[in-house]
């Protein structure tokens, strides 16, 4: 494993830390706008692209394959790249195989797919519990996989980073690509969820 990323938060990083204190110290930002806009970038915007290339990839026999073989490549096909990618990994879930994302050492995490890691990615309890006891950090997250699956857990680093490609839930053969990149979570592609089929509570009601 590359000891990369364990380097300290660069330069840039710490002015941009003392620059916020201290526009915060003088009432010119408010906290509560940043804490929405980090909110966006790591719960709606960020996630929608990786969600759009699992769904090209459960609809797009080919781009599944060119993903697998070179996720960096495939995701740029659909104008995904730049900071913080790294080279990108695809892992497929399957019947067999459940996939867990992680940084042990901090918090590398594919960005231009994923956007901003949650806070618990770049937890201790996350990153040592994800190596130690997947199983039972799954658990905590609601996922209990059976012991017939595999689960594989993967150590990003700034060099390699690492997107889960969730299975596609049943019931949704008749689904666009477009609706499918909808049902597709950001936990999902971490491997902390997994995709439930869609409910039918949107037809049962009208
Ligand atoms: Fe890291």
């Amino acid at each position: 494993m590359s000891a990369n990323h364990t380097r300290a938060p660069t330069g840039a990083a710490l002015r941009v830390k003392a620059l916020e204190a201290l526009l915060e110290d003088k009432g010119m930002v408010d906290p509560a706008a940043i804490d929405r806009i980090i909110d966006l970038y790591e719960n709606k915007i960020g996630p929608r692209n990786g969600a759009r290339v699992v769904a090209k990839a459960w609809t797009d026999a080919a781009f599944r394959k060119r993903l697998l073989a070179d996720a960096t490549a495939a995701v740029a096909e659909l104008g995904y790249g730049g900071p913080e990618g790294g080279h990108l990994v695809a892992v497929e879930n399957t019947a067999r195989v459940h996939n867990l994302v992680v940084c042990t050492l901090c918090s590398c995490y594919p960005w231009p797919v994923l956007g901003l890691p949650p806070m618990w990615y770049k937890s201790f309890a996350y990153r040592s519990r994800a190596v130690r006891d997947p199983r039972g950090l799954l658990k905590e997250f609601g996922l209990e996989i059976p012991e017939r699956v595999e689960v594989r857990v993967w150590d990003s680093s700034a060099e390699q980073r690492y997107m889960v490609i969730p299975r596609r839930p049943a019931g949704t053969a008749a689904m666009s690509e477009q609706e499918l990149a909808a049902l597709v979570t950001r936990d999902s592609m971490i491997g902390t969820a997994v995709i439930a089929p869609p409910s039918h509570k949107a037809f049962a009601r009208s």
